[in-house]
């Protein structure tokens, strides 16, 4: 299946909805639809005043595709 590049980023934001929803499950890969996506989360600060970032990466674990969001919020699964 051939998504064109403006449909799979519409499905990556889609995943990052669900992502900040905290729905961590059951998000399909946006790119080839092949695979549930699979997210790891990492914090960084700028400096120790700075506040904490997050880093969200969503990959899938078959295509490898992959994408980020940043951002201050802390997110995480629910159920
Ligand atoms: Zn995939």
């Amino acid at each position: 299946m051939m998504l064109s590049v403006g449909e799979q980023r519409g499905r990556w934001i889609e995943a990052t909805k669900h992502v900040a929803a905290g729905s961590w499950d059951n998000i399909r890969c946006p790119a080839n639809d092949d695979e549930f996506l699979e997210i790891h989360v990492s914090e960084w600060r700028s400096d120790p005043e700075a506040p904490t970032m997050h880093e969200y990466r969503l990959r899938c674990p078959r295509c490898g595709a992959e994408n980020f969001m940043h951002g201050p919020q802390k997110y995480s699964p629910k159920g």
